[in-house]
């Protein structure tokens, strides 16, 4: 037997499922959120509780991430969204009602928005297994403070925002921080590409890759190589952080919604619909071009009202 049965239920509990829950629950669809627990290593929430500060989020000049993020979850639960903090194991797709697992119980559903987001790729070095967390992240807002990054020559893979952001966030505590850069420019926005050349403690390594990390308890140094000349030489360094893009969070679907090549949900043009009827998908889950908050709330705020066109031309 179900545990409950839901007109609407919301996986996921960044700005693309708190904004679809705000909206379905001011039009009366009593929605049930699965806000996860670390799923895909992110704490409910979403991708910006592992930022510092927001300042492209329209309405706030500056706010913290995690504030941002308390303040749609208050907003949702004071429009009447109902909020689970159990992360779903699996779906069953193939008829309505749908069926979602999760914390071992079983729930129905006449609509689901899948808004699971996407989380940090690693680039499994040799090494990388026995220095995790030992002087290696995916995460510089979240580990760059503590002890033993201080003063320390660190290291960032990648050139986009990402990058540039944690690099700059890095340089708070490191001696120097080296941006390694795989090809001979950075994808960052010109905003912040100019943050990232103009800064005196970063140094960009163009054309450049990680093979290895070097160290036993603690991260002594990388071996690197060009990647035009194959030259390969060694970077010593007291840490290393990623930030080389995400991977959706689809896992769960098991195949039973269309993906396209590197498992984004694919949506109709113009829409949140999904190769299922009733199943709407927002948020990064399902754009690998924007990815930005504010683009994840409105189509957060599409998969809502796109449910509630589908609800209403269903009779229970
Ligand atoms: P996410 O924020 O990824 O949230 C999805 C949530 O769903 C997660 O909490 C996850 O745990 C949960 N989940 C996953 N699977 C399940 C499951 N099976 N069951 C239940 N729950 C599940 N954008 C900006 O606009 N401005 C910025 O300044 C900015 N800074 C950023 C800084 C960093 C370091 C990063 C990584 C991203 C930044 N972004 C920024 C991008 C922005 O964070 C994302 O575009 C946005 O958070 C995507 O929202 P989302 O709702 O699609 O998913
Ligand atoms: P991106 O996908 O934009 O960039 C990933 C970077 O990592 C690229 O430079 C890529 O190189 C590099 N890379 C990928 N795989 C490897 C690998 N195996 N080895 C070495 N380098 C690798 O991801 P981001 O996380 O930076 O950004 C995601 C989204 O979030 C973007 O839309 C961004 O705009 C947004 N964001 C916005 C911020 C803001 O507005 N302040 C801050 C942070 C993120 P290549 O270019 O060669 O593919």
């Amino acid at each position: 037997m179900p545990t409950s049965s839901e007109q609407l239920i919301i996986i996921g509990s960044g700005p693309a499922g708190h904004t679809a829950a705000i909206y379905a629950a001011r039009a009366n669809l009593k929605p049930l959120m699965f806000e996860g627990m670390f799923a895909g290593g992110v704490a409910a929430g979403g991708q910006l509780t592992t930022t510092t500060e927001v300042e492209n989020f329209p309405g706030f000049m500056s706010i913290s991430g995690p504030e941002l993020m308390r303040n749609m979850r208050d907003q949702s639960t004071h429009c009447g969204a109902r909020i689970v903090t159990e992360t779903v194991e699996k779906v069953d797709l193939s008829k309505r009602p749908f069926k979602i697992w999760a914390g071992g119980k079983e729930y129905e559903a006449q609509s689901l928005i899948a808004a699971t987001g996407a989380t940090a790729k690693r680039m499994n070095l040799p090494g990388e297994e026995r220095l995790w967390q030992k002087g290696i992240s995916a995460c510089a807002v979240c580990d760059g403070a503590l002890p033993f990054f201080r003063n320390k020559d660190l290291v960032v893979v990648g050139g986009g925002d990402s990058a540039v952001e944690e690099a700059a966030h890095l340089t708070k505590f490191a001696s120097k921080v080296f941006m390694l850069v795989r090809k001979g420019v950075l994808r960052a926005s010109q905003v912040m590409q100019e943050r990232a050349k103009n800064h005196p403690k970063i140094e960009i390594m163009f054309n450049t890759v990680p093979f290895e990390v070097l160290g036993e308890q603690s991260v002594s140094g990388l071996k690197i190589r060009d990647t035009v000349s194959n030259q390969e030489s060694t970077l010593n360094a007291g840490g290393l952080f990623y930030a080389i893009g995400h991977v959706p969070n689809t896992a769960f679907l098991d195949g039973q919604l269309e993906l396209d090549g590197p498992g984004y949900i694919k949506t109709k043009p113009g829409t949140t619909k999904t190769s299922v009827d009733g199943v709407f998908a927002a948020g990064d889950v399902q754009d690998k071009i924007y990815r930005q908050a504010v683009t994840s709330a409105g189509t957060g705020c599409m998969a809502a009202l796109d449910a509630e066109r589908f609800l209403s031309r269903l009779s229970f």
